[in-house]
Order: C-alpha cells, then sequence, then structure tokens
C-alpha cells in the first residue's frame, strides 16, 4: 500500500484559516497526491500534539498562533532563519527528525521584492510581535535601514536588540510602511495602527493583515497618493515555500491567491 502524505496546521482557535483552501489547492495543481488537515489545539496540547506527528508520520505541520515561540523547543533541528527570528511557522519531518522552519520572513521578501529596489530605503514597521520579526529579519534581507515602531515600546526595544535596527516614532520619513500589528483585522476594521496625516504620499504602505483585503489602512493609503499591498500575497508566499521545503516542488502563487480569494469572498 502507497501512503499518501499527511499534512496540515496546528493553531486555537481554528476558527478562520485559510490554510487548508491554499494548500489543497497547490496539491491539485502539482498533482501531489496528499492531504491538508486543520487541528485546533490549545497550548497544552502542543507537546503531545507534535509527538503524535512524529508517531503518526505526518509530513509537514503549519505552525500558526498561539505555537511558533514554543514549537521551537520541539523540534529536532531549528534552521538558522527560525532561531533568528525567533519563532517557527513550519515542522517538517524529515526521515525521523523533526525540522523548525520560518517560511513568514520568505513571504514577506517575495511580497516586497516586485516593488522594491529596497536597499538603503528606510522602512517603518509597526508591531514588535511575531510577524514583525519575521518582517524586520526580511526587510534586513532586502537591504533596508529599519526603524520599529510598537505600542509597547520595551517590546521595540527587544526587537531592535535582537535583530537589529532603530526604535522610531511613526513622524519620522519613511520609504516603506509595515503594518506587522493586528489592528485592522476582522471584526476590528473600523481601526488603523497609523492616523492618515501620517501615510507619506509617495511611499508604500503594506498591511500585513489579509481580512479585511482592504484595510482602512490601505484604503486611506491609496487615498493620500501611496502605494499599497495587502497581506494576502506573503500568507501565499510563505505557503508555496512551505510545499517546496516538503515537496520539492513550487506551487504557482497567483492560483494560490485566486483560491484564496474564493475563500475569502464566501466568507
Ligand atoms: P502578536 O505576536 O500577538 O503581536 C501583535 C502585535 O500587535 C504587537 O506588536 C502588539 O503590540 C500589536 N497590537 C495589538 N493590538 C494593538 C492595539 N490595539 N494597538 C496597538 N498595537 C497593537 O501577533 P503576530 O503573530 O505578530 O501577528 C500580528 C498580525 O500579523 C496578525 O494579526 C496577522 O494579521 C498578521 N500576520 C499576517 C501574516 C500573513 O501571512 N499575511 C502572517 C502572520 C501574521 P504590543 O506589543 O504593544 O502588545
Amino acid at each position: 500500500m502507497t501512503l499518501r502524505p499527511l499534512c496540515g496546521i496546528v493553531l486555537h482557535p481554528a476558527t478562520h484559516t485559510l490554510s487548508p483552501v491554499i494548500h489543497a489547492a497547490a496539491y491539485h495543481a502539482l498533482a501531489l497526491d496528499a492531504m491538508f488537515a486543520a487541528f485546533d489545539v490549545p497550548p497544552a496540547e502542543l507537546a503531545d500534539a507534535v509527538r503524535g506527528m512524529r508517531a503518526l508520520g505526518v509530513t509537514q505541520l503549519c505552525v500558526s498562533l498561539p505555537h511558533k515561540v514554543s514549537v521551537l523547543a520541539l523540534a529536532d533541528r531549528v534552521s538558522e532563519e527560525a532561531r533568528a527570528i525567533g519563532a517557527a511557522n513550519t515542522l517538517t519531518l524529515r526521515g525521523r527528525e523533526l525540522v523548525a522552519d520560518n517560511t513568514d520572513w520568505v513571504g514577506v521578501v517575495r511580497t516586497l521584492e516586485p516593488l522594491g529596489p529596497w536597499a538603503g530605503k528606510r522602512a517603518t514597521v509597526l508591531g514588535a510581535g511575531g510577524a514583525a520579526r519575521a518582517v524586520v529579519f526580511a526587510l534586513h534581507r532586502l537591504g533596508a535601514e529599519v526603524r520599529i515602531v510598537n505600542r509597547t515600546r520595551t517590546r521595540a526595544e527587544k526587537l531592535a536588540a535582537d535583530l537589529g535596527g532603530e526604535v522610531g516614532a511613526l513622524d519620522e520619513p519613511f520609504d516603506l510602511l509595515v503594518n506587522a500589528t493586528s489592528v485592522g483585522m476582522s471584526p476590528d476594521a473600523a481601526l488603523t495602527p497609523a492616523p492618515s496625516t501620517a501615510l507619506r504620499p509617495g511611499s508604500t504602505v503594506f498591511d500585513t493583515v489579509y481580512r479585511p483585503l482592504e484595510t482602512r489602512l490601505l484604503r486611506e493609503a491609496r487615498e493620500r497618493g501611496c502605494r499599497v499591498q495587502d497581506g494576502l500575497d506573503m500568507l501565499v508566499h510563505q505557503a508555496v515555500e512551505q510545499i517546496r521545503i516538503w515537496s520539492g516542488k513550487r506551487a504557482d502563487p497567483a492560483l494560490l491567491r485566486r483560491a484564496a480569494l474564493e475563500e475569502l469572498a464566501k466568507r
């Protein structure tokens, strides 16, 4: 009997994930005979879930909130990038070895690269959580000068100390503004992490939030004459990289974005 690879995502709560739709679309397009399941795993059960993954031979688990940091301690090997970022969003079984990777930063690089070049450009990052850490890591790889602005300043200082960059303020000039906070995400779509007066005409504004696709931040940025980028491409590109890690095959991001948009339209 040939066993079908089983992949999935662990998260808690498991209300809104687009990953099953994105991964299923990729498997279909790449003719990968694999299954993908979403597992609602509370923090206290994560270690058991990962032990189960190993015992059952689950090929890959995508790792979402709130597990991205705690999963590092459960892997046999952690990639250099995940170690530097301090979080992993992917666990892959390679033989008997469980490897933790971070593909969020790859999603950021692939989203921003076509809008660059960013070398020497001023980037302001809003936030200092897991997403912000991946964004800051990616911006350094792109050669940008990074400034971090966060509600809790001590977290911004920690991020800057860990990954590089300066702690700054929103009224300092930037070429690129990245929202890596959860502010503006549905159901709080009326909120914005930056007043419209702070949005500099001609700059690029990238919101990692993708629900709604056009956040208040992006709408106001567009109205102010900024170039705007939504968060869905980041999600799609990080998934493309996850699938490449276990299968060696590269899915078409445009196709996965269409699948995600169709799913979002249903919700
Ligand atoms: P997290 O670790 O919980 O960090 C949340 C961040 O948002 C912190 O910096 C927090 O500031 C800030 N924040 C929360 N509420 C705020 C408020 N009312 N006012 C000001 N700042 C506030 O979460 P995360 O993992 O970094 O995720 C953040 C967001 O990134 C998610 O909501 C998601 O939309 C997005 N994301 C997108 C992708 C993608 O593929 N597109 C991937 C991952 C994440 P404090 O430090 O002061 O608490």
